[in-house]
């Protein structure tokens, strides 16, 4: 039986460094045209979908290439790797759910956690066409303003999981950890969201009054989450921080 779930955002939260904006400040428009381009979803002129095919399309290096310098350039979180380990002792499934491309978080997440790891979590987010003449271009999962339409994905895994519980099984609890603005809408499925210190997304949900604990590394989120599965604390007190 399933006790819990995790739900997580992959740029920023399970990784240190967000690989797409890596990408676009070093090698297609730079820092200061991407964080302009990004306060206009925050103004509500553009959708994160418009934003984020404008920054993609601005990387001129070929994926095969970009793959190599995202390997040589990101990191994992500090406390990811414990975080993983805890969820395969304990049977928690893993969901990357993204706003970016699915062909890169497994080539990172394969060289990060390890060949042998890559088929414990899975991984749902936008895909990439490549051209003939190389270039290549984010295909978004939905019709969404946000391309991936997050809470969607995460309400298909609910429902799923719910259909599998045997009679009187209680169903699991179901944590997201995030760090942006594509967050705001999956945080809203779970019981109990974890947000990024200092990040878009705890601006937002005190914006919004969505209730959200906060972390630095995914160690506080597995040593809130370990609180929560013993009894010990409420997801309703860590929600008040
Ligand atoms: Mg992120």
């Amino acid at each position: 039986m399933t006790k819990a779930v995790i739900f997580t955002d992959f740029d920023g939260t399970v990784t240190w460094q967000d690989s797409n904006d890596h990408l676009a400040d070093n090698y297609g428009l730079g820092k200061e045209p991407r964080l302009k381009l990004f306060e206009g979803i925050i103004d509500g002129k553009k959708t994160f979908r418009e934003a984020f095919d404008i920054m993609i399309e601005s990387i001129k290096k070929p994926l095969p290439e970009c793959m190599k310098i995202l390997e040589e350039s990101i990191q994992l979180d500090p406390g990811f790797k414990d975080t993983f380990n805890w969820a395969q002792e304990n049977n928690v499934p893993i969901i990357v759910v993204s706003s970016g491309m699915r062909p890169i978080i497994k080539d990172l997440l394969t060289k990060l956690l390890g060949e042998e790891h890559i088929d414990k979590l899975d991984i749902v987010a936008n895909d990439v066409k490549i051209d003939a003449d190389g270039e290549w271009h984010v295909v978004f999962r939905d019709e969404s303003g946000f391309g991936h339409d997050k809470s969607r994905t995460i309400d298909e895994y609910k429902k799923k999981f719910e259909s599998e519980l045997k009679p009187g099984e209680e169903r699991a609890t179901y944590f997201y950890c995030g760090d942006g603005v594509s967050d705001l809408s999956a945080a809203k499925e779970c019981d109990l969201l974890f947000a990024k210190r200092g990040k878009d997304l705890v601006t937002y949900c005190k914006k919004q009054n969505v209730p959200f604990h906060e972390f630095d590394t995914y160690s506080d989120i597995l040593t809130a989450m370990k609180q929560v599965l013993n009894g010990e604390k409420t997801v309703k007190e860590l929600m008040e921080n």
